[in-house]
């Protein structure tokens, strides 16, 4: 991650003999004044995918809020663990959606952070629903020829994700084992390059949130077979729900929250979620949302209480479907 303009002048100052002064303007930053400088909102996967997406949209009215410039940084799945180390100022947050509640049991002693003792939340953001999707000169044309054609080709088959955690690995790993297959899996950084692949045709099938599906599914440049919610989405209405397709087990949203360090102080944090909560009114962002088939979450579930709590029950959920083994 690049330093933002403060913390490089601090790294430089301290270079320079100036570390006293200069560190005290930085991590020892005056909670009240903050912020004083341009907020990294770091992404732990490649730019151009859906969580990128979202948090480019909340991006400027967040931005405008608080008074200074929001940078995004793409910074790959080491990129929570990085986040815990920075300096509790508010100045690095993370976005991070579901695989924050599914790396503990995915990895157990491995993982570098907890994501509850070394993390503050902020709030949620958005729920998002995924699609089943295939490259557009895929075979089956249906969710049905599609369960046909995997059990008879099984390993032949590949799927595209974001590595293991991922939203699109875990949407892909309930449908394969709904099926009983095994297919072969191929990871990538996220599924913005998993996109550009499918479009390619260079891979087979992909399970990932509308977020990054819903303008490839109208364009055609991908197959769509269903949606993982209950209801079919506005944004897409021809396509069926995984339930009417005969696999009502499919069933899953990838939620997306903001955290910063632990030790970050309450001041900071009201002044995030404050902003996360401008960001998600503002109509530009509903309409961007609505476009892509999601919605801001409630604004009362924009908050850390909110947010911590759904956090905890969702990894004591993956825990138990995944196990406590680790990774
Ligand atoms: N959609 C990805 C996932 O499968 C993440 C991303 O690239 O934003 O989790």
């Amino acid at each position: 991650m690049t330093p933002g303009p403060r913390k490089a002048a601090a790294y430089l100052g301290a270079l320079a003999g100036l570390s006293l002064t200069l560190a005290a303007c930085s991590s020892g930053a005056d909670p009240a004044a903050y912020p004083e400088d341009d907020v990294e909102i770091v992404v732990p996967f490649a730019a151009g995918g859906p969580t990128d997406t979202v948090t480019r949209m909340i991006a400027e009215p967040m931005a405008q809020e608080l008074g200074v410039q929001i940078v995004e940084g793409a910074g790959g799945t080491v990129a929570a663990g990085q986040v815990a180390a920075e300096d509790p100022d508010g100045y690095t947050v993370l976005m991070h959606h579901i695989g924050m509640s599914t790396a503990p049991a995915l990895y157990g002693d491995a993982l570098a952070y907890d994501p509850v003792a070394d993390f503050r939340t902020v709030g949620l953001v958005t729920e998002v629903p995924m699609t089943i999707i295939a490259r557009s000169d895929f075979e089956p044309d249906t969710l049905e020829d599609f369960v046909t054609y995997v059990q008879e080709h099984e390993s032949e088959v590949t799927m595209a994700t974001a590595g293991e955690g991922a939203a699109s690995d875990l949407c892909g790993r309930l449908l394969t084992s709904a099926l009983g297959v095994e297919v072969t899996v191929v990871p990538y950084d996220g599924t913005g390059p998993a996109m550009e692949d499918l479009v390619g045709k260079q891979v087979d099938f992909m399970c990932d949130q509308t977020t990054n599906t819903t303008t490839q599914i109208t364009e055609g440049t991908v197959k769509a077979y269903a949606v993982t919610t209950p209801e079919r989405i506005d944004a897409l209405p021809d396509l069926p729900t995984t339930a009417e397709a005969g696999q009502p087990d499919i069933a899953v949203s990838v939620w997306h929250g903001l955290y910063v360090p632990a030790g970050t102080p309450d001041e900071v944090v009201e002044k995030l979620t404050a902003a996360l909560q401008t960001a998600l009114a503002d109509q530009s962002v509903i309409d961007q949302m609505a476009g892509l088939g999601t919605t801001p979450v409630e604004l009362d579930r924009a908050t850390p209480e909110a947010h911590t709590e759904l956090l905890t029950e969702q990894i004591a959920t993956w825990s138990d479907v995944i196990g406590t083994q680790g990774g």
